[in-house]
Order: structure tokens, then C-alpha cells, then sequence
């Protein structure tokens, strides 16, 4: 099943010199808008790199 982004959590990484998730994704699933990750579900491959990877627990899977 696909990663999903609780948008509540996501913070776009503030403060940090990347989006970790955005980073680790070798899917090119990831994109930023307005600030925030979003998970396009049809390319994530569920490796859930992204998930461990999100330094506020933003992604899961489900
Ligand atoms: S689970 Fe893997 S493939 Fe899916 S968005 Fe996260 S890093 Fe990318
Ligand atoms: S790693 Fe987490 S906090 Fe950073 S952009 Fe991705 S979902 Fe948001």
C-alpha cells in the first residue's frame, strides 16, 4: 500500500536543508506543494524509506 503524508504532521522539513522525504524517495513519488509532501500513490513503490525517514513521523502506510 502507498505512503501516505498526514498533513497536520508535515512541517516541509522547516529548518532542515532538505525534505528528508523527498531525499530518499528513488521513485520520484514525492512532491512539495504549498509546503507540504505529497505522496503520488500510482509511482510509490512502498519501500517506506520516506517513513523512515520523515523526522516528525508525517508518513505512513496503510
Ligand atoms: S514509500 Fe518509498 S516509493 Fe513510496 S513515497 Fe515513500 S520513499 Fe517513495
Ligand atoms: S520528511 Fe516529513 S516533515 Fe519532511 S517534508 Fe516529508 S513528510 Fe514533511
Amino acid at each position: 500500500m502507498p505512503a501516505v503524508v498526514d498533513p497536520a504532521k508535515c512541517n516541509g522539513c522547516t529548518g532542515r536543508e532538505r525534505e528528508e522525504c523527498l531525499f530518499v524517495c528513488a521513485y520520484e513519488a514525492v512532491s512539495i506543494k504549498d509546503g507540504k509532501a505529497v505522496v503520488d500513490e500510482q509511482m510509490c513503490d512502498d519501500c517506506i524509506m520516506c517513513v523512515d525517514a520523515c523526522p516528525v513521523e508525517a508518513i505512513i502506510t496503510v
